[in-house]
């Protein structure tokens, strides 16, 4: 919905042109009833601006209530009176909005609008035979014409703001929606009062403002109030579906993403920062979103009461700033300069801040307080979830992998070769290769250099394996100082590649013991035999594979002098 620039230039050049002159015109042609009465006008201006500032918020949309307030200047002082007013009322109204400097066509645009939407209804009611003065009073054809004038006045307004959605915005979603049905009912409510302001005015003088005016400004605030109780309620709904979704994640990835994602389509957010306590006084930033993308290279680390969220993390409370003026000097830099609204939370756990969440907008006063309530409850849910992942991915670590080497364990290769062999069954897949290692003589190892050198290189073998094998495949611990390693899709001719490369790898680079019993570096070479078993050309089950590879390791490698590869043959 980006407006180009060269048509903002041709929006003022519009105005410049038409409108001023036009209101020459409408002066000359349609002369205001106007006899000095300078109060009124002013009491008349006031009230425009009054309702004119205090729009309506209904479903994020501003509802310009002012058709009532114009319709009854329109008919006590003409058109050129209820012209000015409503070209005073858009500046105010647009400023009460705080449109942003990019923004600004909007005021000539609109002010073209209101002055074209005047000057048609106008000249439509007079052509009518309609009259305006104070002498409508007894004319019973005046209520009826009156009525003409209202709706020729909203309908042109709907039609132009349409046109210039289509045309200046280039939106392509209807106009004529919920919104819209919303405005019609309610200006279409207000507009008897602008008759009987009208009729009250010319007979009570400006006692009637006070009097029609009191009761709808009452009506306006307790709508806001209702509006924004409504807001809130919706708020907090979606923050507990939030939570609920936010619950169902297991990794602690998904959580931060879900949690991110969701918050955007909550609020204004182009940037979003979370960072963690790390220690008694260091946060850690674990995530960056600049404008939908995340950026993890960064690991800029923020000092208990530095900065923003240094400041947040010490209080224990959130905080709320409208505007860059507000923050920056607390800012620790490494937010953006065109970083305007700023919305920041701590991330409570058992009553201990384990985090804070920091949200910004380029767009000013974009965040309210309701929202900080908002985000901060939703910050909750999210240290919960956060907590659960995390656990999660901590009990599924331990029950996987080895302890000490941190590759896959026995009973996740079992499982893992029962689905690769279920696929073979269902034919994903055609073949699929075995290697099992057992490392020589490696009694003598953890006789020579102790127990904690052999774990040593069970260790550095583990990273050799995973380094060697990569995407290819996988690389479990079998047990003791045996490995498999599981190559799916590979024939028996890449296996025996891939295990030649093992063997290799280990038997020409020496391994380096930090730990070993006389407390010195040492090098130590030792070998591996290597035995490997091909499905389904060795095998139809998992545990006849296994039991081939380990019968080539031991009979065709270990008893044929050790430091070799065999593959399994049936005869
Ligand atoms: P070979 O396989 O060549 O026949 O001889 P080996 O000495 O390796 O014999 P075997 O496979 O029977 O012995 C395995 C040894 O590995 C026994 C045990 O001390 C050692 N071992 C098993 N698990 C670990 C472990 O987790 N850490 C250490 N340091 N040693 C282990
Ligand atoms: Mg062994
Ligand atoms: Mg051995």
């Amino acid at each position: 919905m980006a407006v180009q620039p060269k048509m903002k230039q041709a929006i003022f050049l519009v105005w410049i042109l038409l409108v001023p002159a036009g209101m020459w015109f409408t002066y000359q042609a349609f002369p205001p009833h106007f006899s000095g009465q300078w109060w009124d006008l002013l009491a008349f201006l006031t009230l425009t601006s009054v309702v004119a500032f205090m729009p309506m918020v209904i479903n994020n949309t501003p509802i310009f209530l002012i058709q009532w307030v114009s319709l009854a200047t329109f008919l006590s002082f003409g058109l050129f009176i209820e012209m000015i007013f409503a070209q005073a009322a858009v500046v105010l109204l647009l400023l009460g909005l705080r449109v942003q400097k990019e923004q600004y066509f909007r005021i000539p645009l609109n002010l073209i609008m209101f002055f074209l939407v005047s000057l048609l209804s106008g000249v439509v009611y007079y052509s009518l035979g309609g009259q305006t003065g104070p002498t409508l009073i007894n004319d019973p054809h005046a209520i009826w014409l009156a009525a003409v004038y209202a709706v020729v006045n909203y309908f042109l307004n709907q039609v132009i703001i349409s046109c210039y959605l289509y045309f200046i915005y280039k939106s392509k979603e209807s106009y004529f929606g919920k919104d819209f049905i919303v405005e019609t009912i309610t200006t279409f409510i207000t507009l008897p009062l602008g008759f009987v302001l009208y009729m009250f005015y010319n007979q009570q003088g400006l006692l009637a403002l006070l009097i029609v005016a009191i009761p709808f400004a009452s009506l306006s605030i307790i709508f806001k109030l209702y509006y924004s109780s409504e807001k809130i309620n919706e708020y907090l709904q979606k923050a507990a579906e939030i939570g609920h979704q936010m619950a169902e994640r297991l990794e602690v990835d998904g959580v931060i993403d879900l949690f991110i994602q969701k918050l955007s389509e909550m609020l204004p957010v182009d940037y979003a920062y979370i960072f963690d306590v790390i220690n008694e006084d260091e946060l850690q930033l674990v995530r960056r979103i600049q404008c939908g993308t995340g950026i993890t290279t960064e690991t800029a680390k923020i000092k208990k009461n530095q900065g923003i969220s240094g400041f947040v993390w010490e209080k224990g409370k959130g905080c709320l700033y409208h505007s860059k003026k507000e923050w920056k000097p607390y800012s620790k830099g490494y937010l953006p300069d065109d970083a305007e609204s700023v919305l920041a939370v701590p991330i409570v756990r058992n009553k201990k801040v384990i985090g804070v969440l920091l949200l910004a907008s380029k767009r000013k006063r974009a965040y309210e307080k309701s929202q900080l309530m908002i985000v901060d409850i939703l910050c909750s849910y999210f240290a919960v979830a956060i907590d659960n992942a995390k656990h999660y991915e901590l009990t599924k670590t331990q029950s996987e992998r080895c302890a000490l080497t941190k590759l896959y364990n026995y009973s996740y290769f079992e499982k893992l070769l029962t689905e690769e062999f279920d696929k073979l069954f269902h034919f994903e897949r055609k073949v699929l290769s075995l290697i099992i290692l057992d490392i020589d003589h490696f009694k003598t190892v953890n006789d020579t250099y102790g127990h904690q050198s052999g774990n040593e290189i069970l260790c550095e073998l583990a990273t050799r394996l995973n380094n060697l094998v990569g995407t290819w495949g996988t690389v479990a611990r079998y047990g003791g100082e045996e490995f498999v390693v599981l190559l799916p899709e590979a024939h028996k001719e890449e296996a025996y590649q891939m295990a030649e490369m093992i063997r290799q790898s280990i038997a020409n680079w020496p391994f380096i013991l930090q730990q070993s019993l006389d407390f010195k570096q040492h090098q130590v070479k030792i070998t591996a035999s290597i035995g490997i078993a091909t499905a389904p050309e060795d095998a139809e089950e998992p545990l006849a594979l296994v039991r081939h590879a380990d019968r080539a390791l031991y009979v065709g490698a270990k008893r044929a002098g050790r430091n070799r590869v065999a593959e399994y043959s049936s005869c």
